[in-house]
């Protein structure tokens, strides 16, 4: 779509920002409610986290049959998924099927980076602001720029120094075959970490892993559906999604049935070996009622896996390095991974840990460490992302009364509902901070925060208000719900990118709701039947 500068571009109802799952479902809302949207992506095509996410070995982590879109029953039976996590490729090709299957392309502007955001009061209006200068304007603005979408800057000192290859795992862009007979360090050990080491162990001539935070790491137990399997997901697919929409975390649940300590140690260990066999977000951190409520409970869990990594990991050393000890089980986003502790008995791999030896600099060829020097050819960043706030602040969203978005939040993170904030009206953010995405599958998250926006919308034209705003005091309560909930667990004791400690100097909120996705369902549903009690509109 070409777009032309104002004042000839029209007003949109709907400015957009990103095309991922988030932006292509809200491009289709806005189709089916016949409503005008002009959506920027900076990516040359759509797919988001699945354009952008190339590294060997990217592939989902939440089943692919719970993982896609849900609002199209149509759609749920004409495609059909060859792996239990299917592979970047492949989800790449789904969202690609999506937005040719219902003609969202023609929505968008690729190559296109949103720079700021600015609300005009008298015209009660937002003004985005493209990377070519040009400006368009929209009654509302949707942040679907995605939580994950933001790569961490690497900050040690030095990266300048480097002669060799340095590629990110979040912008990967070399064949893996470039690795080949190289000396390769991976920095990093999350998920994309986890999943990329061990093909790239398999080709380079040496591989070492910088790790700072040991994580837990389960069997991913990947592998192609079965037809039958396929066509019996199929049958139930409405039910199965339905049952997704009321759950925890997006998947369906398994209620665990005892707490860790009501049965013996020895029904406990046996059930933690089938619930590794099981694996996947209900596997061994799911077992039992209290994993994520109780650090002794916990404890038993996070030692199971420890076991597992001495019994799997040859050399002592290594395996006491791989043994996470620094957050509970599950306090984390745990990883899956398809011979990632086996990939340690390499001998072509060997490990560091960062907190015994943190990096001091780079040179031309090596990486200094306080305890060492080790030479590569090759540097593969696996550092994570600014979490949530990332890409929000780099929209520079702001309105002449509240300033920008990132001082109005500078003492931490104040939404409500994780959808909307107070002092910025007409402002909806998808899979938003404060919103249940963080820990769930998001796909789930990003569909009932576009039906709830929409219907949002859709009471304001009714009552022909143009200006939607949550209150202060609604966002606030909003606020001390997701405290309140991440309190009674174990989320709170642990730093990581939940709560923007691997940021620095970013302020430390819980950048989640973690009381479950159909809890929250159940609030934004009933607030709409209220009227939306703690939303102005005007
Ligand atoms: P994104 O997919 O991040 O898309 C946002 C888009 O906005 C991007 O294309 C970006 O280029 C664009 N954008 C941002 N800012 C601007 C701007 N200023 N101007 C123009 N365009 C902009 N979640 C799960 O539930 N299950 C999983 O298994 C899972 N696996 C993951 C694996 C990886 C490697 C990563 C990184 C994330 C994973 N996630 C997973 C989280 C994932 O991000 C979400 O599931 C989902 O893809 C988010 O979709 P989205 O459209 O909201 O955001």
């Amino acid at each position: 779509m070409t777009e032309t500068a104002p004042p000839t571009a029209p007003v949109v109802d709907l400015l957009c920002v990103g095309a991922g799952f988030s932006g292509l479902y809200a491009a289709y809302k806005a189709a089916e409610k016949g409503w005008t949207f002009a959506g920027f992506e900076l990516a040359p095509d759509v797919g988001g986290t699945w354009f952008w996410n190339t590294y060997p070995g990217a592939r989902c982590d939440v089943e692919s049959i719970y993982y896609s879109y849900s609002f199209s029953q149509e759609l749920l039976q004409e495609w059909t998924w060859s792996e239990r996590f299917a592979p970047q490729a492949e989800i790449l090709s789904y969202i690609n099927h999506v937005a040719d299957r219902f003609d969202l392309r023609r929505h968008f502007s690729f190559n296109t980076k949103v720079t700021s955001a600015t609300w005009l009061p008298d015209e009660r209006l937002w003004e985005v602001t493209l990377d070519s200068g040009e400006t368009r304007r929209g009654r509302h603005l949707l942040a679907a720029s995605g939580g994950l979408s933001t790569p961490k800057d690497f900050d040690v000192p030095g990266l300048e120094n480097f002669t060799g290859t340095t590629v990110s795992t979040s912008r990967w862009n070399i064949p893996l075959s470039d690795l080949a007979g190289k000396r390769v360090a991976v920095i990093g050990t999350g998920s994309s970490a986890v999943q990329c080491i061990p093909l790239i162990a398999e080709v380079a001539e040496h591989l070492t892993v910088f790790q700072r935070t040991p994580n837990y790491v389960f069997p991913a137990r990947n592998a192609p559906l079965s037809a039958d399997y396929v066509d019996e997901i199929k049958r139930n697919y409405a039910a199965i999604r339905e049952e997704c929409r009321h759950s925890l975390g997006g998947i369906p649940d398994r209620i665990p049935d005892a707490a860790a300590f009501d049965v013996s140690d020895e029904e406990r260990r046996e059930r933690y070996e089938r619930a590794y066999v099981r694996s996947g977000f209900n596997g061994v951190g799911g077992e039992f009622s209290d994993l994520l409520t109780d650090e002794r409970a916990n404890e038993t869990a996070a030692e199971f896996v420890r076991e597992k990594i001495r019994q799997i990991v040859h050399d002592p050393k290594t395996a006491a390095v791989l043994e996470p000890r620094f957050h509970p089980l599950g306090a984390k986003r745990s990883c899956f991974g398809t011979d990632y502790y086996e990939t340690f008995n390499r001998p072509n791999v060997s490990v560091v840990s960062l907190r015994d030896e943190p990096i001091d600099t780079m040179t031309g060829d090596s990486i200094v460490t306080e305890g060492g020097s080790y030479e590569v050819d090759a540097i593969v960043l696996a550092i994570g992302f600014d979490a949530f706030t990332g890409p929000l602040f780099a929209l520079n969203v702001s309105t002449p009364e509240a300033g920008r978005l990132q001082d109005a939040w500078s003492d931490g993170v104040r939404t409500y509902l994780g959808v909307m904030a107070a002092g910025f009206p007409n402002f909806f953010m998808i899979g938003g901070p404060q919103s249940p995405a963080l820990a769930s599958n998001v796909v789930v998250t990003i569909e009932q925060a576009v039906d709830w926006i929409a219907d949002l919308i859709g009471h304001a034209k009714v009552v022909g208000a143009d200006v939607i705003e949550p209150t202060a005091e609604a966002q606030d309560d909003w606020v001390k719900i997701t405290e309140d909930t991440v309190n009674q667990t174990l989320y709170a004791v642990a730093d990581s990118w939940y709560r923007g400690s691997n940021v620095a100097g970013k302020p430390a909120t819980f950048l989640g709701y973690v009381g479950g996705v159909g809890k929250y369902r159940r609030m934004c549903t009933e607030l709409a039947k209220r009227g939306y009690p703690g939303i102005e509109l005007d």
